[in-house]
């Protein structure tokens, strides 16, 4: 096993590898709250994230990848691990001409923000991923998370990734063998997504854009802005039952513990304040958790990631760590 120094000068070897030491991680999320990384690690192609892959799978360290970190609350104490950041040639989204074809494949690399590919395509003539336009995470992410909304989510868009297992090769698992669920996949926590292939349709630039305002307009008037990972619990019945609901049935919006609150506008939305603690926002995850758990019998799960808290803490909050030890 190779300690720390060792595992900074063997990863710093690697070429197309940036390393930090002890840089802000919490600033790298949408809640912009949290401590630092111990270690992270930028790469910028496939060829250097499987030699990065096959030195940590040698190294006693928990190892997180991070995409927007739009689904990610860092504890105020850090994360004592290694924070992988895809850049560069993850980015890139290759768009083919739009022919006759009935179906059009798009390649999307794992970092790029699925904003962007939402109005590429729709701008390219291709219509089917424009529910992601309001979804402020990365391919990778979105893939991992199986996000959602607007009537769609990744399962029904993507016919399958590019998934690397730390210390492995890449390999293409097709739609079915990614394990998707409500919010949720099967993907493991040492599994990289380096790609994603969308299966989209020709359609009218003006019907997509037209598609994306209305989207965007209508989470303008439905979700607050501000320092937040959007929804906070999964739906505990997907369509029938929504966590925002019975938040909002116990009149909780706009309750507050310190730095945290539920916010008025959106009750399944917790939102930071600009310096808050990471630790207001779990302890009024887990306040409303218990309160929607005794008054209504609803035990709310949280699809967010929580990074570098004891395992306690995550489960009363109803969430898992982001590392399966919870480091
Ligand atoms: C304002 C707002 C609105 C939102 N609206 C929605 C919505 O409508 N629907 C919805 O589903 N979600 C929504 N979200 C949540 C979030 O944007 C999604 O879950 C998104 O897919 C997370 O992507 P990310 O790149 O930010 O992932 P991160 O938050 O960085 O990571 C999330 C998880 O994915 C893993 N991960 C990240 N990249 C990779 C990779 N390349 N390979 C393997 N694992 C990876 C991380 O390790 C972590 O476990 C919203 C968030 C915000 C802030």
């Amino acid at each position: 096993m190779m300690d720390a120094v060792a595992l900074a000068v063997a990863l710093g070897a690697v070429q197309g590898v940036t390393l930090e030491r002890d840089s802000p991680l919490g600033e790298l999320t949408t809640y912009r709250i949290g401590g630092t990384a111990a270690l992270t690690v930028s790469i910028d192609h496939v060829e250097a994230l499987i030699e990065v892959g096959r030195i940590l799978s040698e190294a006693d360290t928990s190892v997180v990848v991070l995409g927007r970190g739009s689904n990610v609350l860092v504890a105020d104490t850090g994360f004592d691990g290694v924070v992988l950041r895809l850049v560069a040639d993850f980015e890139a989204v290759s768009i083919p001409t739009v022919g006759a074809a009935e179906l059009v494949e798009v390649s999307a690399g794992s970092a790029a923000p699925l904003p962007v590919v939402a109005r590429r395509t729709a701008a390219a003539g291709l219509g089917g991923f424009e529910w992601a336009v309001g979804v402020p995470g990365t391919i990778g992410g979105a893939v991992r998370m199986n996000a959602g909304g607007h009537g769609s989510d990744m399962a029904a868009s993507i016919s399958g990734a590019t998934i690397l297992t730390l210390g492995g090769s890449p390999r293409w698992v097709g739609v079915d063998g990614v394990g998707f669920g409500f919010r949720s996949s099967g993907i493991a926590a040492d599994d990289v997504v380096l790609d994603a292939t969308l299966v989209l349709r020709p359609r009218e630039v003006e019907r997509s854009e037209a598609e994306i305002d209305d989207i965007v307009r209508w989470r303008r008037e439905h979700q607050p802005g501000g320092q937040n990972c959007g929804s906070v619990f999964v739906n505990p019945v997907p369509g029938e039952i929504s966590a925002g609901a019975l938040i909002d049935t116990l009149g909780l919006r706009g309750c507050r513990d310190g730095t945290a609150s539920v916010s008025d506008k959106h009750a399944n939305f917790i939102l930071s304040e600009p310096g808050g603690a990471a630790s207001d926002v779990v302890r009024l995850m887990a306040r409303v958790r218990a309160e929607v758990l005794e008054r209504t019998g609803h035990d709310l799960r949280s699809e967010v990631r929580l990074l570098g808290f004891d395992a306690e803490v995550a489960e009363a909050a109803g969430a898992r760590p982001a590392t399966p030890a919870g480091h």
